[in-house]
C-alpha cells in the first residue's frame, strides 16, 4: 500500500503526519512515542547510523561523527566524511527522511512506497529546493510537492483573511503574509533569514553559562567536553524558561560544580538583538505586503518551537499592536503538509498558491557598453505569484554568431540587484545551431517557475525555431554519478534510533 505523508523536515526537529480514516490529519509519533524527532544523525560506523534523540545525545561525546542543523547547508556543496564515507547535506537529510518513514511505517504497521509533501521554508531558493528533492529521492520517497512552511501552517489553521505567519524554528526564521480564502492560501509576501533560530538562543545561553562558570571556578579543565555538555544542556534550560520565571542549573567539570541562577529577564536580554532582527525582517515583509495591496492583517500566527519563548509573543504584540495566536507551534506545519498530501494524492486539486522566493533573471552583455557591461536582468521577481512566467527578447552580439550562452541567475542577497556579484548562477547552457545572421538577431528567453518552485528556461531563435531547454535545476548540486553513489550509501546504511 502506498503511504501518503506530510513531512516537516526541520532544522532541529522533524515530524510526520498523515490523514487518518476520519479525514483529519494526525501526527505519527516516532518509535520512542514522541511527536517530533531531532534532525540529528550519528554515524556509528561506515554502514550504520542513528537518527533522533540518541544521535543528539551522542553529539557531546562524538562531535566528529554527529551531524546537526544540516538543513542550514542544503543547497551548498558542504562535504562531510564519516568513518571514511563521503556525505553531502542531501545524503544526511535522506538518512533523516528514511528514519522518519521507517517510524511512520512502524507506527501504522504498514510497508511499501511513500509519497509525501515535504515542507521547506518560504524563502528557500531553487538550490535548496532541489537539494530537498534530491534528499527525498535518495530516501526513495516520491515528492508530491515541496510546500512552503507558512502555507502549510495556514492550511492547517484554515481561518480566513490576511494572516502573518511568524515562524521561528530551530535554525531558520521566516515571516510570510498570506491571504486565506475558501479556495486556499495565497502568499502575498515572504521574507526570512536562514541562519536565525532557536539554536542562536541556545548558543547565547551556552556562552552565558560557560562565562558564569569561569567567573566562579576559572577555566574548566576539560574545556571542549565541558562546553559541549553545557551546550547540550542549554536547550533544555531555554525550554524550561518558557514556563518558569526562574531556573537553577548546576554545571560540572570534573569535581568542580557551579550553580547558576537564571531568570527570564536574563534570557530576554541575551536574545534581545535576535528578537529585533526577526521584527525588522517582519516589518520588511509587511511593507512588501502593503505594496501588494494587503495593508491590514486579520491575524498573526506564531509557528515554530522557538515561538514558545514568551519574549517572542510579547515583542510581536508590542511591535504590531495585535496579540498573536500561538497554537500547536511545533505541529501546525506538519499537519498542514499532511492535509495537502492527502489532497494531492486524492483529487490532485491545487489550492496552495505561493510566490517566487527570489528574483530570477538572465545575464546580458550590453554590446553598446565599451567595457562589455554584464548585468542580470530579472524576468521573474521576488513575490510574483507562482506559477510565474516571463519572456525577454535579447539580440546576438556578433555578426554570424553561431552559438549563444544562456546563464540564469538567482538573487543572492536580500534586495534584488542587477549587479552580477549580487546574484548567483543557477543554470547555464549554450544555444547552438544559430543561422548565419547579423548581430542583433533576436533570441527569446523564457523563464518559468512552476507552482512548487522549479525553474525551467527556454532560449529560442524565432526564425528557425532552434531551441535550448534547461531543466537541470542548478549548478553544483549533486551530479548524477555522485547521486548514484550517494543513493547506494544511503540505501546501504542500517539506521537505528
Ligand atoms: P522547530 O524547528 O519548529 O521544531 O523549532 C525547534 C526550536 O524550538 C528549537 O530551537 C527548540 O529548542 C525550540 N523550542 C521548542 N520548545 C521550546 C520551548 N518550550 N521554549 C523555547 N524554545 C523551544
Amino acid at each position: 500500500m502506498t503511504l501518503v505523508l506530510g513531512i516537516d523536515l526541520g532544522t532541529t526537529y522533524s515530524a510526520v503526519a498523515a490523514v487518518d480514516a476520519g479525514g483529519g490529519p494526525v501526527v505519527l509519533p516516532n518509535r520512542m512515542g514522541e511527536p517530533t524527532t531531532p534532525s540529528v544523525v550519528a554515524f556509528t560506523s561506515a554502514t550504520e547510523a542513528v537518527v533522533g534523540r540518541a544521535a543528539a545525545d551522542a553529539l557531546p561525546h562524538d562531535p566528529d561523527n554527529v551531524v546537526a542543523l544540516v538543513k542550514r547547508q542544503m543547497g551548498t556543496e558542504f562535504g562531510m566524511r564519516f568513518h571514511g564515507v563521503a556525505h553531502t547535506p542531501e545524503s544526511v537529510s535522506a538518512i533523516i527522511l528514511r528514519a522518519l518513514v521507517a517510524d511512520a511505517h512502524a507506527h501504522l504497521g504498514t510497508s511499501g512506497p511513500v509519497r509525501a509533501v515535504i515542507t521547506v521554508p518560504a524563502y528557500f531558493g531553487i538550490r535548496e529546493r532541489e537539494a530537498t528533492y534530491q534528499a527525498a529521492r535518495l530516501a526513495g520517497i516520491e515528492v508530491l510537492e515541496l510546500l512552503s512552511e507558512p502555507v502549510a501552517a495556514a492550511l492547517h489553521y484554515g481561518r480566513g483573511g490576511a494572516v502573518l505567519v511568524y515562524d521561528l524554528g530551530g535554525g531558520t526564521f521566516d515571516t510570510t503574509v498570506l491571504r486565506i480564502d475558501p479556495a486556499g492560501a495565497c502568499v502575498i509576501a515572504t521574507d526570512g533569514d536562514p541562519r536565525l533560530g532557536g539554536a542562536d538562543w541556545d548558543e547565547r545561553l551556552t556562552d552565558h553559562l560557560v562565562e558564569s562558570f569561569v567567573r566562579v571556578a576559572g577555566e574548566p579543565e576539560h574545556e571542549d567536553e565541558f562546553v559541549a555538555r553545557t551546550a547540550a544542556a542549554a536547550e533544555d534550560v531555554k525550554r524550561a524558561m518558557s514556563t518558569r520565571l526562574h531556573h537553577r542549573t548546576t554545571l560540572r567539570d570534573g569535581t568542580t560544580a557551579v550553580t547558576v541562577d537564571l531568570d527570564r529577564d536574563t534570557l530576554r536580554t541575551l536574545g534581545a538583538d535576535l528578537v529585533e532582527r526577526t521584527l525588522e525582517i517582519t516589518r520588511r515583509c509587511l511593507r512588501a505586503a502593503t505594496e501588494r495591496g494587503v495593508p491590514h492583517l486579520d491575524e498573526i500566527i506564531l509557528v515554530g518551537g522557538a515561538t514558545r519563548m514568551p519574549a517572542i509573543a510579547e515583542a510581536v504584540s508590542a511591535a504590531f499592536g495585535r496579540t498573536p495566536r500561538l497554537v500547536d507551534p511545533d505541529l501546525a506545519v506538519v499537519l498542514g503538509a499532511a492535509r495537502r498530501a492527502h489532497q494531492l494524492a486524492g483529487a490532485g486539486t491545487g489550492t496552495a498558491r505561493s510566490v517566487v522566493p527570489r528574483s530570477f533573471g538572465v545575464l546580458i552583455s550590453d554590446s553598446h557598453d565599451p567595457d562589455g557591461g554584464r548585468v542580470v536582468e530579472h524576468l521573474v521577481h521576488r513575490n510574483d505569484p507562482l506559477p510565474a512566467r516571463s519572456t525577454v527578447r535579447l539580440g546576438t552580439i556578433l555578426e554570424g554568431q553561431r552559438t549563444a550562452r544562456v546563464e540564469i541567475y538567482e538573487q543572492a542577497g536580500d534586495i534584488p540587484s542587477t549587479r552580477v556579484e549580487d546574484n548567483r548562477r543557477v543554470l547555464d547552457g549554450v544555444l547552438t545551431g544559430l543561422p548565419n545572421t547579423p548581430a542583433g538577431t533576436p533570441i527569446e528567453v523564457t523563464l518559468d517557475v512552476s507552482a512548487d518552485g522549479l525553474l525551467s528556461v527556454t532560449a529560442r531563435e524565432p526564425s528557425t525555431g532552434v531551441e535550448l531547454s534547461l531543466r537541470a535545476y542548478v549548478d553544483g548540486v549533486v551530479d548524477s554519478a555522485a547521486s548514484a553513489r550517494l543513493t547506494e550509501t544511503v540505501a546501504g546504511l542500517t539506521i537505528g534510533q
